[in-house]
């Protein structure tokens, strides 16, 4: 295995930098104009997309995919964009919502009926503003995240702060690159990383040293947790962190 920077040399803090927190934006809407406009920008900005043209779809999707953010136009075929978030809020599910309304008594209604939506965005937008409210919500739920303090997940606890890791309650070493790892996982549980995603988001640079170098320090983990293991491969997909995994 060839590992490009050394655990012991510093390097750019790639958790707290809003540009490496790229994951899948998943854009519910049946306009079919609209939603390659937003695939086309939101790509380009390094963001997975993920289009659903139903409301019923749009829901599923969001169970699924774990996005980072859900681009939720109100008027759908099947079911309204509200009537989405509202069963998403039911579930215990608080991934960002940005609304996308057509009119402004929509924007009253997405308001009145007090959906947890994060933001909303009238009809025509600019695109470009739309990614902005997408980066700004993703900083926003990563800083909530951050202020939690440590972060547990089974038996295994990791907190940011000190840079401590334990298993039942027993303290374990992890290297500065384990641990970056192990809390990125455990930060987002549930959701699924692709092999691509963590190197970009955790090691802080490109694809291009080669994926292997994910799994190596995903073993490496595995090694140091045993029986408590978080970890759970999604084949063909990438890794997840999951009570029981
Ligand atoms: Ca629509």
């Amino acid at each position: 295995m060839t590992d490009a920077r050394p655990d012991s040399i510093p390097r750019p803090d790639s958790i707290g930098r809003p540009d490496s927190l790229k994951g899948v934006v998943l854009v519910v809407e049946d306009e079919r104009a609209i939603s390659d406009l937003l695939r086309m920008y939101l790509s380009r900005e390094g963001f997975g997309v993920h289009v659903s043209v139903t409301g019923p779809d749009g829901l599923a999707a969001a169970r699924s995919l774990h996005p980072a953010v859900v681009l939720l136009d109100v008027g759908l075929p099947g079911m309204d964009g509200t009537e989405v978030c509202r069963q998403l809020r039911a579930e215990g599910n608080w991934v960002p919502v940005i609304f996308c309304t057509a009119r402004d008594d929509e924007v009253d209604r997405v308001l009145g009926l007090e959906l947890g939506a994060d933001d909303y965005v009238t009809k025509p937008f600019s695109p470009r503003e739309v990614v902005a409210r997408v980066k700004s919500v993703i900083r926003r739920a990563t800083l909530a995240q951050e202020r939690d303090g440590p972060l547990a997940l089974g038996s295994v606890v990791v907190d940011p702060v000190t840079r401590r890791a334990w298993v039942d309650e027993a303290e374990i070493t992890l290297t500065a690159t384990e641990f970056d790892l192990l809390a990125h996982l455990m930060a987002n549980p549930g959701r699924v990383f692709s092999r691509e995603q963590l190197l970009s988001e955790v090691w802080g640079y490109a694809a291009v040293v080669g994926t292997r170098t994910v799994d190596v320090h995903v073993a490496q983990v595995r090694g140091k947790l045993g029986d408590a293991d978080v970890i759970r491969t999604v084949r063909g997909v990438g890794y997840s962190a999951e009570a029981g995994a």
